[in-house]
């Protein structure tokens, strides 16, 4: 049987009607709404189609999304500066610091400058830091639509084995903490696992895989387990069209659900950043 496909689309919409009544009456609340705020240096192609999906998607839940552009000559200070603004300012409630940033720029000392209850991409060593503990915090949108993504299935996946391809700080690595806090026996692969070829073995054995190397079809879909929970999150593009790290085709036929490349976790990522920015609000609420 082929494998179920894991529409990030039809979750995404779910969930933004969950933001929808969560906003209104957070408005009605706090006499405000909530309100996210970008900062960008300069002007870059691919910080401007973010930009533009995160307004898309904060407009259709009701929050407020507004962009600080500055000059491409700023310096480290002023964007701290910028950043420490927007800490201070109460009617803003969740902080992006969009990339990239200029050569010079120690990433991150800027980054660290958000104040942890606004870092709604959790790009903070606070953040990371309380998901290592498994205390209260923000964790990363794609890591955490990943996340939601398995749920949907519906799969018990307590004692499961779990396999996370890619140990990057905004996706492989949280995507491995959050898999442990669901009880999934866990184990994290990157280029040293595939320079010393035991790629495969982990794969094989894997119930549910997490991809996030960005590499075309990386992972042969005969290597994929019987029954396996598959999420692409690759994004690469092959003689003009998207594809994912996993060979989608063969895949499907040994998975049991798999996510779809485009139209699986990307859609549900920038959905999980306004739902951030609503926990975020929480916490801002307690203190
Ligand atoms: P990254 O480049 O920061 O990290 C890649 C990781 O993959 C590294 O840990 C590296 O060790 C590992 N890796 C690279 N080649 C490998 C190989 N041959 N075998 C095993 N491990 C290997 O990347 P990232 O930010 O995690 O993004 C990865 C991919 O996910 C990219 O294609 C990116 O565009 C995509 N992405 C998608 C979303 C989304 O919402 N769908 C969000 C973020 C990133």
């Amino acid at each position: 049987m082929e494998a179920q496909l894991l529409e990030g689309k039809k979750i995404a919409e779910k969930l933004r009607a969950e933001i929808v009544r969560n906003v209104e009456s957070l408005s009605k609340k706090l006499n405000s709404t909530p309100a996210l705020h970008a900062i960008q240096i300069g002007e870059d192609p691919a910080s401007e189609l973010y930009l533009k999906s995160q307004k898309r998607a904060a407009e259709s839940c009701g929050i407020k999304h507004e962009v600080t552009t500055l000059p491409a000559s700023a310096e480290e200070k002023d964007l701290i500066g910028e950043i420490e603004r927007a800490n201070r300012d109460p009617k803003v409630h969740g902080i992006i610091v969009q990339m990239p940033l200029p050569k010079s720029f120690r990433v991150d000392r800027v980054l660290d400058a958000i104040h942890p209850d606004k870092d709604v991409e959790a790009v903070t060593t606070s953040n990371l830091g309380k998901l290592v503990i498994h205390k209260e915090g923000l964790a990363p949108c794609t890591a955490r639509a990943c996340i939601r993504l398995i749920e949907e299935t519906g799969v018990d996946v307590y004692g499961k084995e779990g396999v996370v391809i890619g140990s990057s700080k905004i996706v492989g690595l949280p995507a491995f903490l959050l898999m442990i806090g669901k009880k999934i026996t866990s184990t994290i692969c990157h280029t040293g696992t595939f320079k010393s070829g035991s790629l495969e073995s982990h794969i094989r054995r894997a119930d549910v895989l997490i991809v996030s190397a960005g590499k075309p079809n990386l992972i042969p879909g005969a290597w994929v387990k019987q029954g396996a929970i598959v999420i692409d999150v690759g994004i690469n593009r092959v003689d003009g069209k998207t594809v994912g790290d996993v060979e989608f085709e063969a895949a499907k036929k040994r998975a049991a659900f798999i996510t779809p490349v485009p139209g699986g976790v990307g859609p549900l990522t920038t959905m999980t950043l306004m739902e951030n920015l609503m926990t975020a609000l929480n916490f801002q609420q307690k203190k």
